[in-house]
């Protein structure tokens, strides 16, 4: 499966996929139901319908239908990322789209009853504690929400306004105002990632806001050490008391569960004003600058205009690899949202990285 996704010559060009979420209640009671979009897995594309069908198809790395499951979504958007993850590159899984429309199921999905619900969250630390020693390589995470470009740590909720970090001669980005707990296990991670929504859900409903105004990022670090080094060297205990450490390999992986991307104006947000409502999608707006100018080649990114960005400036683009998943609604009365979803989806198809390997 992933091998289709990875097909082509560009091994660093950002994956795009499409996953349409099941017909919900609210669909199934329109009077008026008209599908909003034709999906043509077999050739990855889709086309979009307002009275008419678009005669133009748009191609993704692939186009998950509304029976695609979880499983099958982890291993073809996720896994290819994580794979690289664990051999020593930063990668970034982000999904994008309308409220409602299943970022946080793909995504943040525990499961607790039924193990093949389980999100891509839940499936990527299980494969990375799976594909290491535990014993000499260590898997940390932290879990931060970003909204109203203040960030929040979602394992110790009183820390606020954390800020960001970037080292000026490597350019690596990290928040050393937040927690960050070495994961035990698969059942440790799983109460942590419990822990954080039901802060998420907390800190939303003191702020009178909605989860889906703000950003849940999840960032898993992984330390291991260069299995041939120490293997080669027997006295590593004599490199040691030199101070001759064996060479450690650092990486991250962030699953980024991004702010609805409808307009605030639409969301019923009554009462916010359109300078607050700019400020509240502050980062994303310049998320899809970012994307605007990394698919068009442009020698200026404006990384530094938000905190979303910021964060993503080691683990998207450069040397990472990056998977973006498109969520999208079937029903034609969010036509406008779906094909504003589409297009940015379609932009972020011609980002191409440059991939190599960093050690540390
Ligand atoms: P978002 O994070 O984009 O606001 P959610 O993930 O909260 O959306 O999804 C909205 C609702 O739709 C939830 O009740 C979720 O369980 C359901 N849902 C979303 N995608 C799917 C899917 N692929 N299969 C089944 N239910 C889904």
């Amino acid at each position: 499966l992933s091998r289709d996704f990875d097909d082509d010559n560009d091994p660093g060009r950002v994956r795009v996929a499409v996953r349409l979420r099941p017909r919900n209640a609210e669909d199934l009671s329109e009077a008026d139901f008209a599908d909003c979009v034709e999906l043509h897995p077999e050739l990855k594309r889709l086309k979009l319908r307002k009275n008419n069908w678009n005669s133009e198809s748009y191609r993704f790395d692939e186009v998950f239908t509304e029976t695609a499951s979880q499983k099958r979504v982890y291993e073809v958007v996720a896994k290819p990322v994580v794979e690289s993850v664990l051999s020593g590159y930063n990668g970034t899984v982000m999904a994008y789209g309308q409220t409602g429309t299943g970022k946080t199921f793909t995504l943040g999905k525990l499961g607790k009853d039924d193990a093949s619900e389980r999100g891509i969250m839940v499936r990527a630390v299980e494969d990375i504690v799976a594909n290491i020693s535990l014993a000499s390589d260590t898997v940390e995470v932290s879990y931060l929400q970003l909204y109203m470009e203040s960030i929040q740590d979602l394992l110790a909720p009183e820390k606020t306004n954390i800020p960001i970090n970037e080292d000026p001669k490597t350019g690596e980005v990290s928040l050393p105002g937040a927690v960050t707990v070495k994961v035990r296990d698969l059942d440790h991670f799983l109460q942590l990632l419990q822990i954080g929504e039901a802060n998420r859900h907390a800190a939303n409903t003191k702020l009178n806001t909605e989860s889906s105004r703000s950003h849940a990022i999840l960032m898993v670090y992984i330390r291991r050490s260069v299995p041939e080094i120490v293997e080669d060297d027997i006295n590593s205990q004599n490199m040691k008391a030199k101070g001759n450490f064996p060479l450690v390999r650092k990486s991250k992986l962030l699953i980024v569960d991004l702010a609805g991307s409808e307009r605030l104006d639409k969301s019923g947000s009554e009462g916010i004003l359109l300078e607050e409502a700019k400020f509240i999608n502050l980062s994303l707006t310049s998320l899809g600058k970012c994307i605007n100018a990394l698919a068009e080649n442009s020698p200026h990114v404006p990384t530094r205009d938000s905190k979303l960005t910021r964060l993503l400036r080691d683990s998207f683009g450069g040397s990472a690899r990056t998977s973006l998943i498109i969520t999208i609604g079937p029903s034609s009365r969010h036509h406008s949202e779906t094909t504003s979803t589409i297009m940015f989806g379609q932009r972020a198809m011609k980002i191409v990285n440059m991939v190599k390997l960093k050690e540390e």
